[in-house]
């Protein structure tokens, strides 16, 4: 029974807790139970909540008992990325920093999961502050891929990823700036999730690059992550950069099909040194769309060449004026000092690791006086560029399709000693952050070595409901989602 319940996806368990075929207590033991039996050989969490869970478990079923009114996912477990704040839950960022830090508040979206019933089985890991592309960046431990415990399982959201790739939760939140949704959905095979820039809020998440950051749904199917999408939207006060425009419900045209949709393929996107795996799985889906009636048009968005170096110089910057915060005063950490100065340096040396360090020196430096016009301000005239190159493709097709990653999962080390080799991973998923489009990766097939390829979906602004049916088109036409690591 517990192997059925693992398997089973949010929007089954919802209805079966719903119906009181299962309790949520029972739900909730096997996906705890299932962490104690693999996540030692994952680490995909820096902490497991197990009396909390079982006690929203339990409030979930007397709710049910009662028949009270019950959310969207009453009963069901979520694993959080260890970014975003569950009050009275120590919230690390995956940072020595941070490390003994208990959340005075919940996150926005923590109280939008409270009240559709969600129940929080874990804290995932992260890349140190979401700096990253492989979980090794976290300064606790590196989290494996389920499909092969030597590989990454992507980043910065890599414990979000393996969590639900392993069945150790059905559904997680993750963050994404530059593609920490997306690239460690598809290296670990499953859908994830970057809305729109300001369709979520970010109140309780900590901030990386404020202009890029935003929260999204990561889940095995298409449908689940359109269903956590539905309680996670929305506008609100306490984020001025969220945006007050209605949610439509995500789910209501998730089945409308493809027959006619324009989809782009930017040139820029599939290059000759594109991995010869990865190349094939995307012809192949392709060919999967076209049956179903898509056609397709060759586009090109010229300045995606730029967009690393954009991206790094303004999350750069973005993320050294935000993390001045931590300093050893207001929060977490604090070195042991006779004077404030050595306290602030002392606290911020120790505290920080080498990649969170390396970053906050490159964006003062972008900033400083006389570099300020021609690094920062440049990137974001760039910036603008990117996001016009987007406005003109879409005049042409409705949906962007390229790969998630150049590559499927790299091998753990393979990458850790040469931050250039690690920024490159993000390549294709980098521009929709700076555009603030909608993107999402869902699993599209395997490596000859058997580790999962995921293709990307680009939207228009708050046309997520576009990318989800076209996302759903091509995951009923075929099985990916229906496959499980033997872990
Ligand atoms: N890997 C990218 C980086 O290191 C993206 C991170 C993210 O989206 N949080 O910045």
């Amino acid at each position: 029974m517990n192997n059925d319940i693992i398997k089973m996806t949010a929007t089954e368990l919802a209805a079966k807790i719903k119906s009181k075929e299962l309790s949520s207590v029972e739900v909730t033991k096997a996906f705890l139970g299932r962490i104690k039996e693999v996540d030692p050989k994952i680490k995909a969490y820096v902490s497991v909540c197990e009396d909390y869970a079982l006690k929203q478990a339990q409030q979930s079923d007397d709710k049910i008992a009662k028949g009270e009114n019950v959310g969207v996912l009453e009963g069901v477990p979520i694993a959080i990325k260890d970014n975003i704040l569950i009050k009275d839950i120590r919230m690390t960022a995956s940072s020595k920093i941070l490390e003994n830090y208990i959340a005075p508040y919940d996150a926005t979206v923590i109280t939008k999961l409270k009240d559709a019933g969600a129940v929080f089985v874990g804290k995932a890991n992260l890349d140190e502050f979401a700096m990253g592309s492989s979980t090794e960046n976290s300064a606790f431990f590196t989290t494996r891929n389920p499909w092969n415990t030597e590989h990454i399982p992507g980043g910065s959201s890599g414990g979000s990823a393996s969590a639900v790739g392993a069945m150790t939760a059905p559904l997680a939140l993750g963050t994404d700036t530059g593609g920490s949704i997306r690239q460690p959905a598809s290296c670990c095979g499953i859908v994830g999730v970057k809305p729109t820039y300001g369709r979520v809020s970010r109140f309780g998440a900590v901030a990386f690059a404020s202009s890029l950051d935003q929260i999204g749904p990561m889940s095995k199917t298409v449908e689940d992550s359109a269903l956590l999408l539905n309680v996670i939207a929305g506008h609100d006060t306490k984020d001025s950069t969220s945006i007050n425009i209605g949610v439509p419900n995500y789910l209501s045209t998730i089945k409308d099909g493809v027959k006619g949709l324009k989809i782009g393929l930017p040139k820029e996107y599939f290059i000759d040194g594109l991995d010869a795996d990865v190349k094939a799985s995307l012809d192949k889906a392709i060919e999967v769309y076209k049956n179903l009636g898509a056609e397709f048009v060759e586009i090109s968005l010229p300045h995606t060449d730029y967009a690393v170096a954009v991206y790094y110089i303004i999350c750069c910057s973005e993320a050294s004026a935000n993390l001045a915060r931590y300093d050893g005063v207001r929060y977490g950490f604090r070195a042991e000092c006779n004077n404030l100065l050595d306290e602030y340096q002392k606290s911020r040396g120790q505290g920080f690791g080498a990649e969170v360090k390396r970053r906050i020196m490159l964006g003062t430096y972008a900033l400083s006086a006389g570099y300020y016009d021609a690094l920062y301000g440049k990137s974001q005239k760039v910036r603008t560029l990117i996001k016009q190159d987007f406005e003109k493709a879409f005049e042409k097709v409705d949906i962007i399709l390229t790969p998630s990653a150049p590559t499927p999962a790299f091998k753990i080390g393979e990458k850790s000693s040469d931050p250039l080799q690690m920024y490159l991973s993000d390549i294709f998923t980098i521009s929709c952050n700076l555009a603030a489009i909608p993107g999402m990766s869902l699993p599209c097939g395997f490596s000859q070595k058997g580790i999962p390829i995921g293709m990307q979906l680009l939207a228009k602004p708050f046309d997520e409901q576009t990318m989800f049916k076209t996302a759903y088109a091509y995951e009923q036409a075929t099985a990916w989602h229906k496959e499980f690591p033997k872990i």
